[in-house]
């Protein structure tokens, strides 16, 4: 940054272009004095960095630090990222930041963010511009194994089936329930049920959703048998699957390369 032309500033004493009154040297930049205040606080490590308050103040430095080829600024701003508020704001915004400095742990959980919210929230961001190609693809492939592992974990628990005894035992939910009460009964509803929640899972793949989105529509429940006991099955097949969920998304992990 002082190695800039000094240039395109009036002389202060008339003979001199680039130092002021007292002789220090003087180089005309475009940024306010608020700006580069905030600038130098970051450069500086024993300035206490300035407040991140919006996106816009993130974006100012980050810009700044790379037109003036000044990469500690950005990494120190990745820092002070991790665990903010930002992440669940603008994932996509700090995962390239992210990716831009090297810093694996905010890249890791920018981007367990931005599949959360799912692609189709994907929205162009300027970041977007100084991100990599295989950057963007290593979001991409961690998306998609997310959603691979998520389905995974659903498909596995239509493998078991669980009495309406063991539910009302206390027993944990964590497949479908048998009709072993009515030979009539197909269980139809069950598929009806569970189509959908796949469907979201694997554009979704987290679990806050869950709870929200999959309380069970009781018109669906075609059979009266099963009807007494479907809320509170299928309330506990949510919790259940949902740890599970967890566990699996906690087991892929994204590449940093
Ligand atoms: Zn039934």
């Amino acid at each position: 940054m002082f190695s800039l032309p000094h240039i395109g500033r009036a002389p202060c004493n008339g003979s001199d272009r680039s130092t002021d009154k007292e002789g220090r040297p003087v180089i005309d930049v475009e940024e306010d004095g608020a700006s580069l205040e905030k600038l130098l606080r970051w450069c500086d490590p024993r300035c206490t960095p300035p407040a991140l308050e919006t996106w816009d103040d993130v974006s100012a430095m980050s810009n700044l630090s790379m037109k003036y080829d000044a990469p500690c600024v950005i990494r120190r701003v990745s820092e002070c990222l991790q665990g903010s508020s930002f992440i669940a704001k603008a994932p996509l915004q700090v995962y390239a930041i992210a990716m831009r400095v090297h810093n694996r742990q905010l890249a890791q959980m920018a981007a367990a963010e931005a599949s959360r919210i799912g692609i189709a929230k994907w929205k162009y961001c300027t970041e977007l511009d100084q991100m990599s190609g295989s950057a963007y693809h290593h979001l991409l492939t961690y998306h998609l194994a997310r959603a691979q592992a998520a389905v995974k974990v659903l498909d596995q628990s239509a493998l078991s089936k669980v009495n309406y005894s063991e539910m009302r035992a206390g027993k944990s939910v964590f497949g479908k329930p048998s009709w072993s009460h009515s030979e009539g009964c197909s269980g139809g509803w069950w598929t009806d049920y569970i189509q959908p929640f796949r469907a979201t899972i694997e554009h979704y793949p987290g679990s806050p959703l869950f709870s929200r989105a999959f309380t069970i529509d009781m018109q669906m429940t075609k059979c009266t048998n099963c009807r007494d006991d479907v809320q509170e099955f299928t309330t506990k097949f949510v919790v259940g699957l949902a740890n599970m969920i967890d566990q699996a998304l906690k087991q892929v992990s994204h590449s940093l390369r």
